[in-house]
């Protein structure tokens, strides 16, 4: 009975696999002609996105997989929907911000 249990559970290196190849399908972009530089994503994620010049970008070291919650918090805070995020899990669009402007 034990042994049935253990035998569903997923090794160590099979969850470190399915974890990698999430990381990989992770993508996080900012539209540069949407982009206010306001830095609302910076200031909700600050280990993901820099703003250099008015223009926010994703740090080449985020891991993105880590600071999921985060980076879907920035989606929607972002003021123009200018950030887009999609993950290993799921073949759809992130959430994008849809939010209207005046
Ligand atoms: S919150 Fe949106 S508009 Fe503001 S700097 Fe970040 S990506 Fe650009």
């Amino acid at each position: 009975m034990s042994g049935q249990y253990l035998t569903a559970m997923p090794t160590t290196g099979q969850r470190r696999r399915a974890e990698k190849r999430m990381a990989r399908r992770a993508k996080v972009s900012i539209d540069p002609d949407a982009c206010q530089g306001n830095s609302q994503c910076y200031v909700t994620a600050p280990q993901v996105f820099e703003v250099v010049d008015d223009l926010s970008s994703v740090r080449d070291e985020a891991d993105l997989e880590y600071h999921r919650s985060a980076i879907e918090e920035a989606v929607r805070r972002c003021p123009t929907g200018a950030i887009t995020a999609t993950w290993g899990d799921s073949e759809e669009e992130g959430a994008k911000a849809k939010t209207q402007l005046p």
